[in-house]
C-alpha cells in the first residue's frame, strides 16, 4: 500500500503536468457503473458515476496537494472551488498519456477506471487493479469528516507533540506501539513499511505496549519515523508489488529497507520473526528488538 513517500512522489510527478489544465470530460469504467448499480461504490464514493462525470467536467485543476496519504486535486470553475480527493488504496496509479495504449504494463491498462480528458489533449488516467482506491468530489474538507481527524503532517512543527499527546490517551496507551504509529489519527502517512523500519532502527519490539515507552523514547521514535519518510521521499518511494509513481515510474527505497520483508536481521543475522498487528504483518528481529 502506498504510504506518504509514495503518494508524495506521485504528487511531485503529476503537479507540473496537470496543474493549470482544464478537465474537458471524464469517463468512468463499466466496472464502476456496475458496482454502483449493485449498491456498492467501487472507487467513486459520494456520487453516482453519471453525476461524477458531470460534476468534474470543465473544472480547472488549480493545485495539487498531498495530505497524509491522500491526493487533493483543488478544482476551480468560475469562482467556485472544489476538491477531488483521491486515495490510492492498495494499487491505484496515475498516468498521463495521449493514448491509453501508452500504458505498457498490462495489469494497469486492463484496470483503467477513470479517464479525464484534458483540454490540452492529454489523458489523465486512473488505474486501480484491486479497486480499493477512492475518488471523492467534495466542496470542502468538512464534507468528509474522516479528513478532519487526520494527524498533522509529520514534518509540521506541532506533529511530534501531537503524537505524544495522542499516544498517552487511554485509547492508544495500551496498544502495541506499531499499531499506534500506523494510525493516521496519531501520525499521518506512516504505514507498515516505514513503521517496521523505524522500530527496527530504534530496536523496539513492534508489539511493545505504547505506555511502556518513555516520552524521550517516543520523541526519538517520532524523529526516526520522519527521517525514514524523508529518506524514502528522496529515493522516490518504495516500489513494492503494485505501487507505481506516475506513468509506471519506480522508486528505489525498497533497496534501502533494513527489516521490512527481510528473512534475516542485517545486524545479528538471526532469523526474523513476524507478528500480525492491526491486520498487518510485522517483521522484527527477536534478538535486537525488545
Ligand atoms: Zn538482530
Amino acid at each position: 500500500m502506498p504510504e506518504l513517500p509514495e503518494v508524495e512522489g506521485v504528487v511531485r510527478d503529476l503537479r507540473p503536468i496537470v496543474e493549470g489544465k482544464t478537465i474537458e470530460s471524464v469517463s468512468l469504467s463499466d466496472v464502476v457503473y456496475t458496482s454502483h448499480e449493485a449498491g456498492k461504490q467501487a472507487i467513486v464514493k459520494n456520487a453516482k458515476p453519471s453525476q461524477f462525470e458531470l460534476l468534474v467536467r470543465d473544472m480547472k485543476i488549480d493545485k495539487l496537494e498531498r495530505r497524509s496519504k491522500y491526493i487533493f486535486f483543488h478544482l476551480k470553475k468560475d469562482d467556485e472551488r472544489f476538491i477531488l480527493v483521491n486515495h490510492l488504496g492498495m494499487s491505484g496509479a496515475w498516468f498521463v498519456v495521449t493514448d491509453v495504449l501508452e500504458i505498457t504494463e498490462e495489469k494497469f491498462r486492463k484496470h483503467i477506471h477513470a479517464i479525464f480528458t484534458l483540454a490540452s489533449g492529454e489523458l489523465l488516467v486512473y488505474a486501480d487493479i484491486r479497486r480499493f482506491g477512492e475518488l471523492r468530489f467534495i466542496k470542502e474538507i468538512a464534507d468528509h469528516p474522516p479528513l478532519l481527524k487526520m494527524a498533522p503532517e509529520p514534518f509540521d512543527e506541532i506533529a511530534c507533540d501531537f503524537f505524544i499527546m495522542q499516544s498517552e490517551k487511554p485509547k492508544f496507551a495500551k496498544k502495541p506501539i506499531k499499531e499506534v504509529i500506523m494510525d493516521g489519527q496519531v501520525i499521518s502517512g506512516c504505514g507498515n513499511i516505514y513503521a517496521t523500519e523505524a522500530l527496527f532502527k530504534m530496536l523496539i519490539h513492534p508489539g511493545k505496549a505504547t505506555n511502556e515507552l518513555s516520552r524521550e523514547q517516543k520523541t526519538t521514535l517520532f524523529h526516526v519515523i520522519c527521517d525514514v519518510l524523508q529518506e524514502s521521499i528522496d529515493s522516490g518511494g518504495s516500489t513494492i508489488s503494485d505501487y507505481r509513481s506516475i506513468n509506471g515510474g519506480a522508486g528505489t527505497m525498497q533497496h534501502r529497507l533494513k527489516m521490512y520483508g527481510k528473512k534475516q536481521c542485517v545486524v545479528c543475522e538471526t532469523n526474523t520473526e513476524s507478528l500480525v498487528i492491526a491486520g498487518r504483518t510485522s517483521t522484527y528481529c527477536p534478538q535486537c528488538q525488545k
